[in-house]
């Protein structure tokens, strides 16, 4: 059973949904020596893959202050979900306020808008989430990690932590070490991915071997 076997070697090697043995976890495999049959070698990784899909997803945000993006992947490292911080569907974005402070509430974003992680997980396109990780630009909110919680998501892998020390950031943190959820901060080596849509249309690189003359 060739197709089982495979299956089984993805998931040891991205090991997402156990919370013990952390150190299989996806992790960066950016070869540095040249290889045998001459492949390309600077490809991104899956860590950077996927939090980079996060990060281009937030492109997609409306708000002026903060662009936050997530990735739902399984553990056969297929996405499954992706999400943005938006206003929920049907509400136009225009007549909903995208404001931080206000002095009445209701004018502000925080009662409306819906964070990446909810859409990510609202967005999904397989039957459940199962054994899946996250990946998210921020370190979820108590409110987002409810949410993947709920929807058996066993880790979580985030690019910043710059709210680690407010309480929500505290009660996510209780309540996924409660539920035996993994997080982990990842930081790729590159702090940029450049898309260049030209880069398709440069000419094709010239053969190393000549065949030669008889
Ligand atoms: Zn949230």
């Amino acid at each position: 059973m060739p197709k089982r076997k495979e299956t089984k070697k993805v998931t040891e090697n991205a090991a997402v949904g156990s919370t013990a043995n952390k150190s299989a976890r996806m992790e960066s495999i950016i070869p540095c020596t040249p290889t045998r049959t001459g492949k390309r070698t600077n490809y991104l990784s899956w860590d950077e893959y996927f939090m980079s899909v996060a990060f281009l997803s937030a492109q997609r945000s409306k708000d002026p202050n903060s662009q936050v993006g997530a990735c739902v992947v399984n553990e056969d490292r297929k996405i499954v979900g992706i999400g943005y911080n938006g206003m929920p569907n049907g509400c136009s974005d225009d007549e909903l306020p995208w404001s931080r402070n206000s002095e009445d509430e209701l004018d502000t974003k925080y009662p409306y808008v819906c964070h990446a992680e909810m859409n990510a997980i609202l967005n999904k396109n397989s039957v459940d989430l199962k054994g899946c990780c996250i990946y998210v630009a921020l370190f979820p909110c108590n409110e987002c990690t409810k949410l993947i919680i709920q929807a058996g998501i066993k880790e979580v892998i985030f690019y910043s932590d710059k709210y680690h020390s407010q309480p929500t950031c505290k009660a996510s943190r209780r309540l996924l070490d409660l539920a035996g959820v993994n997080y982990r901060q990842f930081r790729p080596e590159r702090t940029k991915i450049v898309l260049d849509f030209t880069c398709i249309d440069a000419p094709p690189p010239k053969p190393r071997l000549s065949v030669s003359s008889p």
